[in-house]
C-alpha cells in the first residue's frame, strides 16, 4: 500500500495558490512533509483527510481514490489535526469511547477493551478519568494519537504535532509515533527539521505550494554542496543576509554563527561544516524564494 499523489493543485478564493501541481509517492513508514509556515502543508493534509476539495489532480491510496471515495478513505484514516479546537469537559476515557462508537465499534465489551488498550499505549492510563480540557499540550497530542489509532488505520496524518511541546513532551511523542506500525502510511507535516531528522525515512520539502525535494533525508544530505561556517560579529550579519548566500544563522552565546553553501571557501575565517538537514531545508527554501514568481 502506498499513497500516489499526482498533479494536485488548490487555489483559494483570494487567489493564493496553496498547492501547485504537487506529485508525490509516499510509501509505508514515517514520511516527513517539511515546509515553512504558509507552504501549503495543511492544505495538502486536509485534502488527503477528505476535509477539503482539490481543484485538480489525483490521490490514490492503494486502490482507493482519495478525492472521490471519501467514505472509503475515512474508514482507513487516522487524522491528528493541528488543533482540536474545543476540548470538552469530559474525561479521556469517555471521549475515546465516544469516538470509537462513532467509528463503528458498536460492541460494548470490545470498545472498552480497545479504549483501555489505547490509553495504556499512549501512556494516559493514569489520567483516563481527568477532563481533556485540563490536559497539557503533550497529553493532548498523545490523546490525539490514541483517537487516530481507533479502527486500525492504513493512513495516518499528523499535522504540526510538536509545535508548542516542551522537549520532554516532544520526546514522548516521538517515541509513540515510532511505535506505529511500519505497514501504515504516516505523514508528518511539520516546519521543525528535527521532527523529520529523528523520525522519517522519507521526506518532501514544499514551499509556496511547490514540491522542491522528495526522497530520503540522507540522499538530500549527500547531494548538498559544501557547507561553510563562521562565527561573525552581529554588525556583519546584515551584509551576509543581503548577499543572498546565507543559508542559516543561529546565535550561540550571543554571537551569530552563519552557514553558507559554496564550492570552495567563501572567504577568510570560514571552516567547512558538515551540512545538516536544516541546511538542506533552508537551502531549498532559500533557492525557491529567490526564484522568480511563476518560474
Ligand atoms: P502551512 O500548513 O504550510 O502553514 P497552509 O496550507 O495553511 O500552509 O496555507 C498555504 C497558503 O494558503 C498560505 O498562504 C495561507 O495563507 C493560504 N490559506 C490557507 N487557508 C486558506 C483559506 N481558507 N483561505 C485563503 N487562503 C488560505
Amino acid at each position: 500500500m502506498q499513497l500516489e499523489i499526482r498533479g494536485l493543485s488548490k487555489t483559494y478564493g483570494n487567489g493564493v495558490k496553496a498547492l501547485d501541481n504537487v506529485s508525490l509517492t509516499i510509501p509505508t513508514g514515517m514520511f516527513g512533509l517539511l515546509g515553512p509556515n504558509g507552504a501549503g502543508k495543511s492544505t495538502l493534509m486536509r485534502i488527503l483527510a477528505t476535509l477539503q476539495e482539490a481543484d485538480a489532480g489525483t490521490a490514490m491510496l492503494g486502490t482507493i481514490d482519495v478525492l472521490k471515495q471519501k467514505d472509503e478513505v475515512r474508514k482507513v484514516l487516522g487524522y491528528l489535526p493541528q488543533e482540536f479546537g474545543v476540548y470538552p469537559r469530559v474525561s479521556a476515557f469517555e471521549m475515546l469511547d465516544h469516538i470509537a462508537l462513532l467509528k463503528g465499534v458498536t460492541q460494548r465489551g470490545e470498545r472498552k477493551a480497545l479504549v483501555e488498550a489505547l490509553l495504556q499505549r499512549v501512556n494516559l492510563w493514569e489520567q483516563r478519568k481527568r477532563r481533556l480540557s485540563g490536559f497539557s499540550g503533550g497529553m493532548k497530542q498523545r490523546f490525539g494519537i490514541a483517537q487516530s489509532l481507533i479502527g486500525e488505520p492504513k493512513l495516518i496524518i499528523v499535522d504540526e504535532p510538536t509545535a508548542g511541546l516542551d522537549p520532554g513532551e516532544r520526546n514522548r511523542f516521538y517515541n509513540l509515533l515510532t511505535e506505529i506500525g511500519e505497514n501504515v502510511v504516516v505523514i508528518l507535516s511539520t516546519h521543525i527539521v528535527q521532527d523529520v531528522q529523528e523520525l522519517c525515512s522519507n521526506m518532501a520539502i514544499i514551499n509556496k505550494g511547490k514540491l522542491l525535494y522528495a526522497g530520503p533525508p540522507d540522499s538530500a544530505l549527500r547531494d548538498m554542496r559544501e557547507g561553510w561556517e563562521k562565527t561573525i560579529a552581529k554588525a556583519e550579519l546584515d551584509a551576509y543576509v543581503n548577499s543572498g548566500k546565507l543559508i542559516s544563522n543561529k546565535l550561540v552565546a550571543g554571537k551569530p554563527i552563519i552557514h553558507l553553501l559554496n564550492d570552495g571557501s567563501p572567504g577568510e575565517g570560514f571552516v567547512t561544516a558538515e551540512p545538516s538537514l536544516e541546511d538542506v531545508f533552508f537551502g531549498f527554501i532559500h533557492a525557491s524564494n529567490q526564484a522568480p514568481v511563476n518560474a
